[in-house]
């Protein structure tokens, strides 16, 4: 029995991707609303019950989690009744955008500049030294896009502290303390947002996917083209080597993604994700093995999976609002996946991937498509 903290989509595509191998699955989450509600054990209940947690431990034989702001103390209290993979280490340098740059820097990964802000001063001081345009962010609890404020020029630095200020609100999920603390960050004027996906095994072996082109607006991802197009072998190499330090390091098992902003060859680390990612979702149809069935393997000491792409793929998630159905599977080389949660808007429902055999074909599916998604 496999348990799961969150139980969310990435928790549903997880179960889904190991039933295939005879595996169960127990899920935890603290909310009410849960993707996985209909096809695995569900136990709702706050991540700090710990009696619902040591009823949620009970004879299971590995736990990881899918949602990166569970408390590191809830990790760690797993962990002394289950093994617990990704290393509880890893959820921590994630979960503190300072922290985890800092722990970039340790291994050599470049980063945008960034400075520290505590108290209103240090604002002043950090745009002395980065300048304008940057950006404000709170450092936890910052996810698609949330607890951010872009300071185009000097003046709007008092309305950027004003806002993140206030900032303890920013999740609607919120399970970990807040702590307050902004970091400023130079604004990349980057080429475009790429990810590596990578996975690491309990004996050390590690799989790489192919670099993964990534659209955002409002701060939510829209749109992934992968393999990226135009990624040169020096670029995913790069992208690669620096994955593999972070897994190193952390003595990492299971599946991690590192978000980057290319510049030219260059790439600088924005954040990383100690679990499974929206960036790929693709895999599930597009890669040889999928990042689902890849964590799982991990995890049970598995042989890793392949991780090359079988075709040119995109993914398009679907935000606040269906598409007909029937309409979607209409197109050819399209898959339909619905995570079962009440349309918002601003929310993530689903994703649609297409295939073709070449990207220029992915790119003229994905434009009929559109249509269908308001
Ligand atoms: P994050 O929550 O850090 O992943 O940021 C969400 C999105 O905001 C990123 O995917 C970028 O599109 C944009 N963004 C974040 N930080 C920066 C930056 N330093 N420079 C330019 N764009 C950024």
């Amino acid at each position: 029995m496999i348990g799961v903290l969150g139980a969310g989509q990435l928790g549903r595509m997880l179960a889904l991707a190991g039933y295939p191998l005879g595996l169960r699955f127990r899920f935890l989450d603290s909310a009410h609303e849960a993707p996985v509600r209909d096809l695995a054990e569900f136990l709702q209940a706050d991540f700090t019950d710990w009696a619902a947690l040591n009823r949620f431990a009970a004879s299971l034989d590995v736990a990881t989690y899918e949602f990166e702001n569970v408390p590191v103390e809830t990790v760690e209290h797993l962990a002394r009744c289950v093994p617990v993979f990704p290393p509880p280490a890893a959820l921590r340098a994630s979960q503190d955008r300072l922290d985890e740059k800092m722990f970039f820097h340790s291994l050599g990964i470049a980063t945008a500049p960034f400075v520290a802000v505590d108290a209103r001063a240090d604002l002043d001081r950090a745009l002395d030294e980065i300048g304008c345009p940057a950006i404000l962010k709170t450092r936890r609890m910052g996810y698609d896009g949330k607890g951010q404020y872009l300071i185009r020029e000097r003046a709007a630095g008092e309305q950027a502290w004003q806002t993140l200020r206030r900032a303890g609100s920013i999740s609607d999920r919120q399970t970990a303390a807040y702590t307050p603390g902004l970091l400023l960050e130079g604004f990349v004027h980057f080429d475009r947002e790429l990810s590596q996906i990578a996975v690491r095994g309990r004996d050390g072996r590690m799989a790489f996917y192919p670099l993964v082109e990534n659209h955002h607006a409002d701060g939510l991802l829209r749109l992934s083209l992968a393999p990226a197009p135009k990624r040169t072998p020096a670029l995913e190499q790069l992208a690669r080597d620096y994955a593999a330090r972070v897994l190193e390091a952390l003595n990492y098992v299971g599946v991690l993604t590192i978000e980057f902003f290319q510049q030219g060859e260059q790439l600088l680390a924005n954040e990383m994700a100690p679990r499974v990612h929206n960036s790929g979702h693709w895999t599930i149809e597009g890669a040889e093995t999928s990042q689902f069935e890849n964590h799982l393997r991990a995890l049970l000491g598995l042989p890793l999976g392949a991780a090359e792409a079988r075709q040119p793929c995109a993914m398009l998630n679907l935000i606040g609002e269906l598409p007909d159905t029937r309409a979607v599977l209409a197109h050819v080389g399209t898959h339909l996946h619905l995570y079962g949660k009440k349309p918002r808007p601003g929310r993530k429902i689903g994703h649609i991937t297409v295939r073709a055999g070449t990207i220029e074909e992915v790119l003229v599916r994905i434009e009929r498509l559109r249509p269908l998604l308001r």
